[in-house]
């Protein structure tokens, strides 16, 4: 089988986690914590690094950090994962939606100003498998309209907006580390900032509110959000590779596109002008035109070895969000369209060429036998 995205852990990971076990060092106390929180928000053009346990509890964190709470709003795309929304409700305020682009498959910039009323607080761009959010345009609403921006980078390691790294351009920026991530620690997850107010209240807030003149005296509710040293010791392994994972992924996507750009039915993945895609995950859509649904295609090719994923459902319309009183309106016909049309290919660091051609040899086979 040629799975969807496998984690390349050939580098020192071993070394770095053995080294948290024999120097008993296995708590979120510990070198490696530091290492990966200073490393990596460099990386991201940012002045602190805070670690954490995963992408999700990072926008939350984020969120919390920001003193979001009841009555307040914050305006998503659509089209992300569950976990942007969970965040807005764990803090008690209210998720809004926007539609994407049809071609970016982001926040549609030009849609988020009519959205933004007394309560709106905040804007969540989410760079979708890789490919950046139109920044510029996002930050200009928010500056007008005074509004904090939390971006999701959870699938855009080393992404570029106009030279900027993704998670480095709003006022926070969040990753997450699972597996599946272009840099990983197994679970786990970082906030990244420049202003050193939020970081402070994001290093208290992970670590359940301790006071540091009065150990256990808790002026407010914290949560124990902390990574512990062995998934640090993983993360920062990882990061040592960090331009061989981007430069993979992007060599993935540069080859997907030479093969398919010429099978009618399938539309791919798009790089803009302000952007350096990282490619996270190989998306495309599925037109009619190719003769076969995604369903069809997708059960083809897992029958010759090849596993593929759908896309994300949009947002609006989901079950927990009528449960909590959220009312999505509005129509999303961009989210809705790319979450029914949408897949990806396999997309790991690990991919070979060969690999790569077996996958569109099939899809070309599809297309012709349809
Ligand atoms: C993976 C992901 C998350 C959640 O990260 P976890 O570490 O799984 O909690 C959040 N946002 C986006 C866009 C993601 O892809």
């Amino acid at each position: 089988m040629i799975p969807v995205c496998n984690p390349m852990l050939g580098g020192n990971e071993q070394k770095y986690v053995n080294d948290c076990l024999q120097t008993n060092w296995i708590s979120s106390s510990g070198k490696y914590v530091k290492a990966f929180e200073e490393g990596f928000s460099a990386y991201c053009g940012a002045r602190h690094g805070i670690a954490v346990t995963s992408g999700t509890t990072a926008l939350h964190l984020a969120l919390a950090a920001l003193k979001i709470g009841p009555g307040d709003e914050v305006i998503l795309p659509a089209f992300t994962i569950a976990s942007c929304a969970f965040a807005v409700l764990y803090q008690g305020a209210t998720p809004v939606f926007v539609d994407v682009e049809p071609d970016t498959w982001n926040m549609d910039p030009r849609l988020v100003e009519e959205k933004v009323n007394r309560r709106t607080r905040a804007v969540m761009p989410v760079h979708i498998y890789g490919h950046p959010c139109d920044m510029d345009a996002i930050r200009a609403v928010a500056r007008r309209r005074k509004l904090r921006v939390i971006e999701d980078a959870a699938e855009a390691h080393g992404a570029e907006y106009k030279g900027q790294r993704a998670g480095g351009i709003g006022d926070i920026g969040c990753f997450s580390f699972y597996a599946n991530k272009i840099i990983t620690c197994g679970e786990g997850g970082m906030v990244v900032t420049n202003d050193a107010q939020i970081a402070e209240r994001c290093r208290s807030l992970k670590n359940l509110n301790f006071l540091t003149q009065k150990r256990f005296w808790h002026q407010d509710v914290g949560f124990n959000y902390r990574m512990t040293n062995i998934q640090a010791a993983i993360g920062l392994a990882q990061f040592e590779r960090a331009a061989e994972f981007v430069a993979n992924r992007r060599r993935n996507a540069q080859l997907y596109q030479e093969r398919l750009k010429d099978i009618p039915g399938l539309v791919l993945p798009v790089e803009k002008d302000y952007a350096k895609n990282v490619y996270w995950m190989y998306g495309l859509l599925v037109t009619r035109e190719f003769g076969m649904n995604r369903e069809q295609i997708m059960a083809n090719l897992r029958e010759m070895g090849i596993e593929t994923r759908t896309f994300f459902y949009a947002l609006p319309g989901q079950p927990f969000l009528r449960k909590a009183g959220v009312k999505a309106g509005g129509r999303f016909p961009a989210a809705r369209r790319i979450a029914r049309e949408g897949m990806y290919l396999p997309s790991g660091s690990d991919l070979t060429v060969t690999q790569i051609d077996q996958v569109c040899e099939a899809l070309r086979r599809l297309r012709k036998g349809r």
